[in-house]
């Protein structure tokens, strides 16, 4: 890659870094405008677009000379906090230390801003133009609390300037090693929440004389224990069964009673990968709070245990309830559904996922592409749902760095991206608006 891309790519993310965007309240119109002038200048069509002034998206398009696909390199521009304390660099000075450019949202995620950017400007103003379709940057607001600012906002209020054939997105991109390989997670899909509420019930009295009530707060013991001790049984779908067959822990058209063996290879070839590879392969329980009495003197009549739920994509209420009555059985508590999103994907293979596999064959020969599962999630929530047609993946390539050296980073202390690697993903994103729109 030129140096001239590599530096224009650094110089944006150090400016970036030095709006504060931490949201709430997020505040990111300096950013965005900021954004839209380098855009502008080397040739986009910019516009920015939000519910409130403060808080605009940014929509960037450079339109091609005949009809085809459009390709959108999407990203956020907000943050979370920073304790600046704890951190040995000011989280706002986008200083290079290190080989780094350090700062909040150094990976998640203005340097993958920075690199879009970066890359669709320099294709700009070298005078190309798509072939054929539309290339989109766009610059969200508001991905950190939901997007209701963001990602919903535009593609329920303006669909028609964000629709998009091919997306790229975050929640992909870092390296695994898994024994001696290197393994590109390609974010294909990201699993559903499906939160809920034990409720146990019982009798009120002075908690000078427990025997008098009927102590609800008890009764979610058992259902706690047994959140603590068993976990449903494995629901597989094809992003992680392609997952486990291409790192050879799983035999091709082995069935799902073979999942738990798969996952004891993986812990044999690393154990650090169970914790990232296991939520992939089916839904999740963790309880994370609990409630009962107001009043420390007085029994509980009532008490609510929450749990956060994730599901597989393509899983709905009827199989979670399945997976949480195999835990805590069905007697003793009522469940109350409390929040439910069906989890997202796109297909694995496409002629984009196709590109991004040989891309990484040719930089990076002795490394593959896997499909994983986020088991969070992201705006390709929205834009999928929006779009349905729409192929999205996460895909912000790393290099130099794996995800054992960033995922404790991102949300955390002394965030930073090397600059190697900031460096590769910009070049990748270039190479792909060339190859996708000709
Ligand atoms: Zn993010």
């Amino acid at each position: 890659m030129s140096d001239a891309l590599q530096t224009e790519a650094v110089e944006l993310l150090q400016r970036l870094i030095r709006f504060n965007t931490v949201n709430p309240p997020g505040a990111e119109r300096d950013a965005q405008e900021f954004l839209a002038g380098v855009l502008s200048a080397a040739g986009f069509e910019c516009e920015l677009l939000g519910r409130t002034p403060e808080r605009p998206n940014l929509v960037a398009r450079l339109a091609g000379d005949a009809p085809g696909p459009t390709l959108c390199l999407l990203s956020h521009v907000d943050t979370v906090l920073a304790t600046a304390s704890d951190w040995s660099h000011d989280p706002w000075s986008g200083d290079i230390a290190d080989g780094c450019v350090w700062g909040r949202g150094a990976l998640d995620m203005k340097s993958q801003t920075a690199a879009e950017v970066a890359a669709a400007c320099s294709l700009a103003r070298g005078s190309w133009r798509p072939a054929r379709g539309a290339l989109l940057v766009v610059v969200l607001a508001d991905e950190e609390t939901g997007g209701s600012e963001g990602a919903q906002w535009l593609t329920a209020t303006h669909p028609d300037k964000v629709r998009c054939d091919y997306l790229v997105n975050e929640g992909g991109g870092g390296i695994l090693e898994y024994g001696e390989r290197r393994l590109y997670c390609l974010g294909c899909a990201e699993k559903g929440v499906f939160r809920f509420a034990l409720h146990t019930g019982g009798a009120a009295a002075h908690a000078s004389m427990p025997r008098l009530g009927d102590n609800a707060l008890l009764k979610l013991a058992p259902l706690l224990a047994a959140l603590g001790s068993r976990q449903p049984s494995y629901d597989l779908t094809a992003e992680a069964r392609a997952f486990l067959e291409a790192v050879g822990a799983l035999a091709p058209g082995a069935g799902d009673e073979d999942v738990a063996e798969a996952l004891e290879r993986v812990r044999a070839t690393d154990p650090r990968l169970v914790p990232l590879v296991e939520p992939m392969l089916g839904i999740s329980l963790a309880p994370t709070r609990a409630f009962a009495s107001e009043k420390i003197n007085v029994i509980p009549a009532e008490a609510r245990l929450a749990v956060d739920c994730r599901v597989p994509p393509g899983l709905g209420e009827a199989e979670a309830l399945a997976r949480i009555e195999e835990v805590v059985g069905t007697d003793g508590y009522r469940l109350e559904w409390t929040e439910q999103v069906i989890g997202n994907r796109s297909p694995i293979d496409s002629p984009m996922s196709e590109f991004i596999r040989g891309w990484i064959a040719d930089q990076d020969p002795s490394a593959s592409v896997v499909p994983t599962v986020l088991p969070g999630f992201t705006d390709s929530r929205t834009f999928r749902d929006a779009f349905p047609e729409c192929v999205a993946y996460g895909f912000f390539p790393h290099r130099v760095t794996t995800r054992f050296d960033n995922d404790h980073l991102m949300h955390g202390a002394d965030e930073r991206i090397d600059v190697r690697d900031l460096a590769f993903a910009t070049t990748f994103f270039r190479d792909l608006c060339e190859a996708m729109l000709g």
